[in-house]
Formats: C-alpha cells, structure tokens, sequence
C-alpha cells in the first residue's frame, strides 16, 4: 500500500549523498512517501547506505513506530543513482556530500539545470555559508541551508539556514516541509556555524585539547560532561558519531569567522591524518570494532 504523503512533502526529491546524513535524510523522505533520487559518486557508499536505512526501518517497525507495510513502501521508494542527472525534474534537493566547499558548488551548479523550475536546491552543510553556495546557481531566492542533526530518524530539530538572498517563500515552504516530516524547524542567519555548530563544536574541540594536554581520559572527560551536566552522550563520543573529519571542516570555518581561538585542535587534525574519523572507520577516540 502507498505511503499517504503529506500535502508539504515534495513528490519527488533528490538526496545528494549516502554517507551518515545523505542516509538518514532520503531515509525520512523515503518514509514520509517522497520518490528519492538518492545520489552519490561512490555506488558502494549507496549499497552500504540501503542496508543501515534497511536497519534503521526495521528497528523502528520493531519498536511500533512504523507499520511494516510502510517501511517496504519506503525501501521501494529509494532510486540509487551514481549520475547526478537522476535528480532532473525533482521538486526539491538535499545536497548531503562531504564538506568541502568547492564540491559543494559544482553540484549546486549542476542541480540547477536538472531540478524542476520553481524547485528548491537546499544543503545539509554543517558550516559553508549558504549564500555562497546559492550564487552557484541562477535561482540564489531558491536557495536554502536544512540543517538535519544526527541520526535523522531520531533527532527532531532543523535548522533552516536562510540567506541574505533567500525568499521568504522558499523558507515557508521549507519549514513546512519539515514540520510535515515530524521534525522542528529553527530558522537562523547565514552566519558562520549557524547556531548547532557555533555552540557545540568548540566545546567538542576543547574536549580534544584536554585529551591532549592529558588532564583526563576520553572516558573520563566524557563522564564529566554527561553526568555533570546532564549530556546524553559525551563530546568526544559525539565527535565519533558526527566524524572527526566534519568537525575539523567545522572548525575551520569558524576559526576563518572568528579568529584564531577557534583553530582545530591539532589531536583532532593528526586523527583525520591518520584516517580515524570515527564511528565510520571503526576508530576515532573509541574502538568500534
Ligand atoms: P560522509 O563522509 O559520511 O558522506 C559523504 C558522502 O558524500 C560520501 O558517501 C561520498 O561518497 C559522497 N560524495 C562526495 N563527493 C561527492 C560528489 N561530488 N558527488 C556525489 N557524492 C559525493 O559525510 P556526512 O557526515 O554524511 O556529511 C555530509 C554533510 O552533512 C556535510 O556537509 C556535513 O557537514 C553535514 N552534516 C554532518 C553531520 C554529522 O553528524 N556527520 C551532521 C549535520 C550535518
């Protein structure tokens, strides 16, 4: 049986990326009865991908939270692509690849040639402003930051990042889209970290320097902050789950904002030298083996 699609969920969208968030994010769109492009360049990125959204589905029919029927409808409503042209004639598109500016805006470019007229190009960018991303296309009022958090089929927030150049259309219709898909909606300014990251990401990094400098374990930092101030996991867990590479990418872009104090701790940079990302490769400050 067909999935009974929400009026403000798009029929048809595109998700560029199958990497934590590009999962999670074609995962609720597939579940709220959108068809998903779902594109990335690597196609083992997309086959590993189905089977944790296989997971994901399965866990929550377990739990009661969605019928069986609708998670088979869900998984048959997922297109894996390697081609970027798969997103052509889509209503709206969630651009969730690696955080790299330049990447960025060739897909920006490229999507808005393929994406339907009137359609909206969006990123899950943690940190790269989004009017720099819009002026990569020829439709900048069609652009907008969505922000989804980690992992997308439990977190409830979004942020909706607008640009200077957004319409207040385009944010409207954003809000909608994620208040129809359960989630809440916040929207702030293009301004660097947004709200998320500019308050989460440097207490993560100080949590490094003091790995680092030896005034505790991971363990022991990681039990301060969730017992001490009630955190539900601790940062340096967390860094594993978001990727130490994501967070030196974040930290980047806020030193770049707003000075040197933000500068990536260099733990964190030899870590994503030495390819411990996190939960992702199996190691980052805990094994995952
Ligand atoms: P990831 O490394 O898990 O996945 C990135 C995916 O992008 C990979 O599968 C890769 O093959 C693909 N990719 C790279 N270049 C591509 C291209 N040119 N065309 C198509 N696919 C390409 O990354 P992630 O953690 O999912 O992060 C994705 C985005 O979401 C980033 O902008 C990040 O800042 C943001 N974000 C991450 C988190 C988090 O907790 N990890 C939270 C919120 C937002």
């Amino acid at each position: 049986m067909a999935i009974d699609r929400h009026e403000d969920i798009p029929a048809h969208v595109a998700v560029i990326g199958a990497g934590t968030m590009g999962a999670g994010i074609a995962q609720v769109f597939a579940a709220a009865g959108s068809r998903v492009s779902w594109i990335d360049a690597d196609g083992d990125a997309l086959e590993a991908g189905r089977g944790r959204i296989a997971k994901s589905l399965a866990k929550l029919v377990e739990k009661g939270r969605l019928e069986q029927d609708d998670a088979d409808s869900a998984l048959g409503l997922l297109e894996p692509a390697t081609d970027l042209k798969a997103a052509q004639g889509a209503d709206l598109a969630i651009e969730a690849v690696t955080e790299d500016e330049a990447v960025k805006k060739g897909i920006f470019a490229a999507l808005d040639g393929l994406i339907a007229d009137g359609g909206l190009i969006t990123s899950n960018t943690s940190s790269i402003p989004i009017q720099r991303l819009a002026e990569a296309t020829g439709r900048p009022g069609s652009v907008i930051g969505m922000h989804f958090m980690n992992p997308v089929p439990l977190m409830a927030l979004v942020e909706v990042v607008e640009a200077d150049g957004t319409d207040a259309d385009t944010t409207a219709r954003v809000v909608a889209i994620a208040e129809a898909l359960g989630k809440t909606p916040v929207v702030v300014a293009d301004a660097p970290g947004f709200v998320a990251n500019r308050v989460l990401m440097p207490m993560i990094n100080e949590a490094v320097r003091a790995l680092d400098e030896g005034v505790a374990g991971a363990d022991g930092i990681d039990t301060v902050m969730k017992l001490g101030m009630a955190h539900p996991m601790g940062p340096l867990a967390l860094a594993d789950l978001i990727g130490l590479d994501v967070c030196v990418a974040i930290m980047d872009v806020l030193e770049q904002g707003f000075g040197g104090a933000y500068a990536p701790s260099p733990l964190l940079r030899t870590k994503v030298e030495a390819g411990e990302l996190g939960r992702k490769t199996g190691k980052g400050f805990y094994d995952y083996a």
